[in-house]
């Protein structure tokens, strides 16, 4: 994804929509849910298992469109579903073309678990990975695709393991898991904004959505580079904006799942990801990513680098992202 510059206009918008939500109350389904959940109905997340997934996405090397670790990778990714019993896996094949001409064969997986029920809730990751490691400091490197432990192969690891469990206890709502493609061969040159160059997968998805207006996600909640080394997520701009009850609520969550220090409750920074289109699709979707880490107080230091390895990699931010999306899923109950 690419990284917005936050000035001071864009926080008085904040302010501005803060003071207009209060007015909306009981309006929106993601309203004012932070009693909605339980900690003690939700299963445990297994971070063992989740860093398992990491792991075997990146043993599959670089996961560029149209390569040969894409390709493993995908069928891994539809393997696991099937075998965790997701009630249908639906496959959206195209052909995208991207900003620099490149023609990319991609491939977006969406699994349904309680596939009738019509209240569901969506969450969503890329499994792509970036073909330039453009923060490498020789042309060369650069030139290199990443291995995208966290930027990539992290949101898709909890989203598997919470496939594992979807499987095992059933929850009350229809959840509906996306792995979208193409999502990080976007241009990253220069300081205009390049929006729609991003996100190729989730672009597609959003104009060939599988649904109507009943079974429409109330929401949605993509995870990004979630797997950092001590990593923290701060709420994010566009997340805030557009959707800040459920933000509200999922930082709430996250909280109460005991990881107070995870969840910062601060605008972390502002960023092109997929929840921005999802969100454009008329599904409010906020997005968990680290975009203010300690060091660098952007993304983390491993972002678009070659060093963005299982090295990167720390189970318990794996586990304090996955804990929270379980605990907000099987809190939600059916009130459409
Ligand atoms: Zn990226």
């Amino acid at each position: 994804m690419q990284r917005k510059i936050l000035t001071i206009v864009l926080g008085l918008g904040l302010l501005t929509c803060a003071c207009r939500q209060s007015s909306n109350a009981g309006k929106s389904e993601t309203q004012n849910d932070t009693l909605k959940y339980d900690n003690a109905i939700a299963p445990q997340f297994n971070s063992d298992s989740a860093y398992a997934y990491v792991k075997q996405q990146v043993d599959f090397g670089t996961r560029v469109p149209g390569s040969a670790g894409h390709k493993k990778c995908e069928k891994y990714i539809v393997d696991e579903l099937n075998r965790h019993g997701a009630d249908t896996v639906i496959l959206q094949s195209a052909e995208v073309t991207a900003f620099n001409g490149d023609s990319l064969p991609i491939t977006n997986i969406l699994a349904q678990f309680n596939r009738e029920n019509n209240y569901r809730v969506l969450l969503a990751a890329h499994y792509d990975t970036r073909p330039w490691a453009d923060n490498e400091s020789s042309d060369e490197n650069r030139r290199r695709p990443i291995l995208g432990a966290n930027d990539g192969a992290s949101g898709v690891g909890v989203l598997l393991e919470v496939a594992r469990l979807l499987a095992e206890y059933t929850p009350q709502i229809g959840v509906d898991l996306l792995f979208v493609d193409a999502e990080d061969y976007g241009d990253a040159s220069g300081w205009d904004r390049k929006d729609d160059t991003w996100c190729l997968g989730t672009q597609y998805w959003v104009g060939n959505m599988p649904y109507n207006q009943e079974n429409k996600p109330a929401f949605g909640i993509v995870l990004d580079m979630v797997g950092g080394l001590d990593a923290r997520f701060h709420r994010e701009y566009y997340s805030n904006k557009h959707a800040r009850s459920l933000v509200d609520k999922v930082w709430a969550a996250g909280a109460n799942a005991g990881f107070a220090d995870k969840f910062i409750n601060e605008v972390g920074g502002s960023l092109v990801d997929d929840h921005v289109f999802i969100n454009e699709a008329g599904i409010p979707c906020i997005d968990i990513v680290e975009c203010n880490n300690a060091i660098t107080r952007s993304f983390p230091p491993t972002w678009h680098t070659l060093n963005d390895d299982m090295s990167s990699i720390d189970k318990r931010s794996l586990l304090a992202a996955g804990q929270t999306v379980l605990n907000v899923l099987y809190g939600e109950r059916n009130f459409r």
